[in-house]
């Protein structure tokens, strides 16, 4: 990967910052500290790579911040040879720190096409090797893929999809921002066929989640 001294250094203040507002699981700081996040910024805000901020991408989307985005990993509480899906590729970040924390069958859903082809390709290049990127509208799940370990969905979503719950398994864990303008971080952790324990953490702003309509 192109990457330098440089980036490496503002990566490593990047995820002292992360520890220092709470980030507590290794595994995902160690993932932030060697995902090179420049690589996944538009070209013209490189600079701005490894300060804690959400950017513009394409398609009117954005790059979650780098808080965000460790936060909600470590709410998956993945363990090796999980089996998870990822709602909103977006830039490819999320994914990437995914990637990075080795082990794991990631699956990643897009609805904008502009992005999802050029995300595929910059996977491509960097040697990015999820299961399958998926074009299409991530609050239908992936039924043919289903169950999934974990879930995570990275836009606003207004309700909680009823097939992202039906696509956990038991012991499964979805985590996603609910809400209209601003979203309160929830986890969704399915205990029976039936029955799930809910946990909310705090307030964030996302892009909203759409539904297509069809
Ligand atoms: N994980 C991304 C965050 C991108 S912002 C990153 O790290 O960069 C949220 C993304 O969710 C956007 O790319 C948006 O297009 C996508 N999105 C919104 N609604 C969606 C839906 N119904 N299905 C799949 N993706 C969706």
């Amino acid at each position: 990967m192109i990457d330098s001294t440089k980036h490496q250094g503002q990566r490593r203040q990047l995820v002292k910052l992360l520890e220092e507002k709470g980030v507590y699981d290794k595994r995902v700081l160690n993932a932030v500290g060697s995902v090179p996040r420049h690589l996944f910024m538009d070209s013209g805000l490189e600079e701005y790579s490894y300060i804690d901020k959400a950017y513009p991408i394409a398609a009117n989307q954005t790059i979650s911040q780098p808080y965000t985005v460790a936060f909600q990993t470590q709410l998956l509480e993945l363990q090796k040879g999980d089996r998870v899906l990822e709602i909103g590729t977006g830039s490819g970040y999320q994914t990437a720190i995914l990637i990075a924390l080795e082990g794991l069958k990631v699956y990643t859903i897009e609805r904008q096409l502009e992005l999802y082809k050029t995300t595929v390709l910059l996977f491509k290049k960097l040697g990015l090797n999820p299961k399958k990127v998926i074009f299409g509208d991530g609050y239908q799940g992936l039924p043919d893929q289903a169950p999934f370990d974990a879930i995570i969905v990275t836009a606003g979503a207004p309700q909680v999809p009823k097939p992202l719950l039906e696509q956990l398994t038991i012991g499964g864990r979805l985590v996603i921002p609910v809400g209209e303008k601003d979203q309160v971080m929830t986890r969704y952790m399915r205990t029976g066929e039936k029955t799930f324990d809910r946990q909310t953490f705090g307030n964030f702003r996302f892009v909203p989640l759409l539904k297509d309509e069809r």
